[in-house]
Order: structure tokens, then C-alpha cells, then sequence
């Protein structure tokens, strides 16, 4: 991988403004955006019951570490009124590390790559957007073949929507 990415994602409220004030906070932290996908919308995963997410991977630069980077983002979250209430539950906003370039991090607090990446198309589906033959450094396989291999089956529509 060449390249940071995160995935944003709300489901409560205005879930555009969410996702645009996450943006602009992550800029406020010195965070420089380089590219961003469309934005999905996409059938809550995990958990049933709840509304339907909008979701966008941001290619990002910064001179942080990973560590920083997520002390960075739950910052954010607990800024944009995120309450962690159950696993996978409803939230306004969730910043998720998925790629650090070819970094592996593997601590209590940290799992880098992102361990869902193979298992979510609303992960997947922005990532071949912009990166599809870009390679997961412990899987081996570009993000068009990962997609390719994917078995989730929940819905992720393309929306016009802009950040
Ligand atoms: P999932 O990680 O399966 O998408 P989630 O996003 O709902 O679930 P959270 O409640 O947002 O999970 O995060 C719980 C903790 O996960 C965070 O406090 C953080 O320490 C940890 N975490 C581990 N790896 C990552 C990562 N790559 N990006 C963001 N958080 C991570
Ligand atoms: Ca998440
Ligand atoms: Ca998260």
C-alpha cells in the first residue's frame, strides 16, 4: 500500500454534516486530505436494526504516527459527540485506520490494517475506487481482488452526495 486511508461513517442524525465536520476537523489537526471517494450508502453491518450508514474513504497525509493518528481520531469522535454504547451500535460519526501505508500495528489499542477490510464491501467498494491495485501488505492481494473475493452480500449504493 502506498498511502494512508480512513473510512468515515455515520448513521444518526445528519450524516453528511457529520462526515464533513470530521473532514474539517482532521484538517484542523493538520491533517492534509488528498483524495477522497464517493460517498456510499450502505446497509449497517454487524448489527441489524439501525439506519443505513453513509460512508467515504479519505487518502490522507500527515507526519503522525499511528498512534497519534488514532489518539487523533477518537479526539474527533468524542468532539462530534460519539457515545460508544453497544458493538457496532448507532453513532454520528466512526474514523477507522485502514491502511498506513505497508505498516503493520498489532497492540491492544490498534490493528493495522484494519481487520474488517476483507470482510466489508463498503470498505472495499471505495477503496477500488481509488486504489484498486494497490496491495494489502499481509493479504497479498490488490483491492480489486479482495472486492472480487468478498462474501459480504449487504447493499452499497452509489450516492451524489459531496463532502
Ligand atoms: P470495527 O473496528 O469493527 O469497525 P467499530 O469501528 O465500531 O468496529 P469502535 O468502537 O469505533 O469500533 O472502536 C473501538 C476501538 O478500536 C478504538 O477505541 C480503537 O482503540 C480500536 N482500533 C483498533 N484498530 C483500529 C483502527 N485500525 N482504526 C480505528 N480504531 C481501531
Ligand atoms: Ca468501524
Ligand atoms: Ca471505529
Amino acid at each position: 500500500m502506498n498511502g494512508i486511508y480512513l473510512l468515515l461513517g455515520s448513521n444518526m442524525g445528519n450524516r453528511l454534516e457529520y462526515l464533513r465536520e470530521a473532514e474539517q476537523l482532521l484538517i484542523q489537526h493538520g491533517i492534509h486530505v488528498i483524495d477522497e471517494s464517493s460517498i456510499y450508502e450502505t446497509e449497517p453491518w454487524g448489527k441489524e436494526n439501525q439506519d443505513w450508514f453513509l460512508n467515504v474513504v479519505l487518502q490522507i497525509e500527515c507526519s503522525k504516527s499511528p498512534e497519534e493518528l488514532l489518539t487523533t481520531i477518537l479526539s474527533i469522535e468524542k468532539s462530534l459527540g460519539r457515545i460508544r454504547k453497544e458493538k457496532w451500535g448507532e453513532r454520528s460519526i466512526d474514523i477507522d485506520i485502514l491502511y498506513f501505508h505497508d505498516e503493520i500495528v498489532e497492540t491492544d489499542q490498534l490493528t493495522v490494517p484494519h481487520p474488517g477490510i476483507p470482510d466489508r464491501k463498503f470498505t472495499l467498494i471505495p477503496l477500488v475506487e481509488m486504489c484498486p491495485i494497490e496491495i494489502h501488505p499481509t493479504l497479498n492481494q490488490n483491492q480489486m481482488e479482495l472486492l472480487a473475493a468478498c462474501k459480504d452480500e449487504l447493499d452499497c449504493k452509489l450516492t451524489d452526495y459531496k463532502l
